[in-house]
């Protein structure tokens, strides 16, 4: 038997157990209220955000997730002795009083914290080549002048770019928080209009400041942060990456659980609360307003703000009632959208330290070559095609209450894509851990592609994997219900950038979207989406005493 067939059997006989690492209360009809200001549909980062806002705007609020512990893609759990995130790699922008540090604080009253990565925060890997993206902007350009000494003036402009064009993201989430009208006024100033470039395809726009493939490769080389390959992406989504990092790369210490951990206080304080196992079967509308929601469990909850951070196919397509999205064009417009990729994934538990195992504080993007979009596109012709893109993150070494938690112990995560959710539907249907050796053997095989790209790179590793276990889009779509699996919501094309109504406030009164389909992927960007929501039900003048608390810093019950 071969090393990696050890491994693979051992996680195969390891009891697929439900996590014990659970946030939030536990769901049962006489355990909520009878009556809530808003009723938040899911409890991922943009709903969460928009509870405790709303929470501290003195409104009672109560979160309905349908997964067994609460925070989306920002949940954490537990197996084996060994503890894994699955949508919080890496967070930019966190070292200083960024408008993301800020809301973080206030909505977790400063009990987050973060922890720095290396310098060295992502390593862009093509083939053999290495190239770091390394923090503070200087060093950024400094690092890649090194490798590229011909193309320093297209790496001063680059990054020029990224500044100027990421903030026009300022006046986009100005506008989607305003009503209507005012927006359409503020529209008209030729000041707040996103330039065209914005809404070019990265690869073009990079191919306008140099004709070097490799550098162009390289700067791309965080595409799987949104989920489009180069000449796919728009240059604004892009941006809105590259520059967010551009301050190094943080992770939260005490694990990504720590997220919904420290807001959920700040939503009690004013009689509210999460509830898990809470799935929402529907969205009440009475007299063209939203006013509750039915559970699946058949109870009704009222209130008179219902916000959705199920994402807009769900809300539309699933959750509303279909005469009503019918009739407010919603179904169309969401059902057309594209999605976003979707992922497998690779958890891995060893025995030892970081230090001992020589795990690094740097996430790593494993290419074949500079040729993302042919390798992305051989990869959707045929999946036994080598795989475009490997990205592999060391969670255990960016949490330094990692070794409390677990000592003795190191974890690793790999993340491939785009995988193709057809390949995988068949099994949809089939119970979680119960899908069957079919289903198993085509995991068995993703294992071993996975491991082999890893030991390529970390050689040393051989051997010493404890425990792995791997997800397919079937995982994303049962514990987060994106039912494609995709990972990051809508796509991020071009046309998505377009929608004017892809914003918190609906049409239809009384309910409010939130998350990631708002403004951007990214957890600070469904964050933002979160404030932007809170301050949509509260309306301007709430919205401005919103915006004076966030800045104070001064929390109820702080
Ligand atoms: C593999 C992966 C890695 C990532 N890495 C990073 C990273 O390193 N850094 C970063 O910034 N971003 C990362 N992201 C993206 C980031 O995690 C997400 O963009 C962000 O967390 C999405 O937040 P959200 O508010 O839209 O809600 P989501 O996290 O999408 O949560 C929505 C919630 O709604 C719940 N729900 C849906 N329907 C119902 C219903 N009917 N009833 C009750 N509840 C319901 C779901 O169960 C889910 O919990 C990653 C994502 C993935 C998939």
């Amino acid at each position: 038997m071969t090393e990696k067939s050890v491994e693979v059997t051992a996680s195969k006989t390891n009891k697929t157990t439900l996590s014990t690492l659970r946030i939030g209360k536990r769901y049962r009809a006489e355990r909520v209220a009878a009556d809530y200001d808003a009723i938040v549909i899911g409890s991922g980062i943009g709903g969460l955000c928009s509870a405790a806002l709303l929470s501290q705007m003195g409104k009672k609020v109560i979160v309905l997730e349908q997964h067994y512990t609460a925070g989306g893609f920002t949940h954490a759990y537990e197996r084996n002795g060994y503890e894994w995130d699955v949508g919080v790699h890496y967070i930019g922008d966190m070292g200083r009083k960024s408008a993301g540090r800020g809301l973080f604080d206030f909505i977790s009253a400063g009990e987050l914290k973060w922890a720095e990565m290396d310098p060295a925060y992502d390593r862009i890997i093509l083939g053999d080549e290495k190239f770091d993206f390394v923090a503070g902007k200087q060093n950024f350009k400094d690092s890649l002048k090194q490798q590229f000494p011909q193309d320093g003036d297209a790496i001063d402009q680059y990054v020029d770019l990224v500044i100027a064009t990421t903030k026009y993201m300022g006046y986009i989430s100005q506008v989607k928080a305003m009503p209507s009208a005012m927006a359409k006024v503020m529209g008209l100033s030729s000041k707040n209009k996103l330039p065209d470039y914005a809404l070019d395809t990265s690869y073009n726009v990079l191919k306008g400041l140099t004709d070097n493939e490799k550098l162009i490769a390289v700067l791309c080389g965080q595409w799987g942060d949104h989920g489009c390959p180069p000449k796919e992406s728009v240059f604004l989504m892009h941006a809105l990456i590259a520059g967010h990092y551009f301050n190094g790369g943080f992770y939260p210490v005490g694990g990504a659980s720590r997220i919904a951990e420290t807001i959920i206080p700040q939503i009690q304080v004013s009689g509210g609360d999460v509830f898990t196992y809470a799935d929402v079967a529907e969205i009440l509308v009475k007299d063209n307003r939203a006013i509750g929601v039915k559970m699946a469990d058949g109870h009704s909850l009222y209130a008179p703000s219902i916000i959705s951070n199920a994402g807009v196919v769900n809300t539309f397509s699933k959750l509303l009632p279909t005469e009503v999205s019918k009739k407010l064009g919603y179904q169309k417009k969401a059902t057309d959208l594209s999605r976003s990729m979707s992922h497998a994934g690779m958890y891995l538990g060893l025995k030892g330290t970081a230090e001992e195992l020589q795990l690094p504080k740097t996430n790593l993007w494993i290419y074949l070559d500079e040729h993302h979009d042919a390798n992305v596109e051989a990869f959707r012709k045929d999946s036994n095609a080598p795989l475009p893109l490997v990205y592999v993150s060391f969670p255990s070494a960016k949490d330094p209450d990692f070794q409390c938690r677990y000592p003795g112990r190191s974890t690793i995560e790999i993340v491939i894509g785009p995988c193709d959710y057809e390949q995988y539907r068949q099994w949809a249907d089939k119970t979680w851990g119960k899908r069957g050796d079919e289903y198993e053997a085509l995991k068995h095989d993703l294992s071993d592609r996975m491991l082999a790209a890893l030991y390529k790179q970390m050689p040393h590793l051989e051997g010493k994997i404890d425990y792995s276990e791997v997800s397919t889009p079937l995982s994303t779509s049962h514990f987060c219900r994106y039912e494609h699996g995709q990972a990051y919501g809508l796509a991020h094309t071009k046309d998505r950038f377009k929608q004017d109504w892809l914003k918190p406030k609906t049409s239809l009164s009384g309910l409010y979207l939130t998350g990631q389909d708002v403004v951007s992927c990214g957890v600070v960007g469904a964050l933002m989406a979160g404030m932007l929501t809170a301050m949509s039900v509260v309306g301007l003048r709430g919205a401005g005493q919103l915006m004076k608390k966030i800045k104070s810093g001064e929390v109820i019950g702080g």
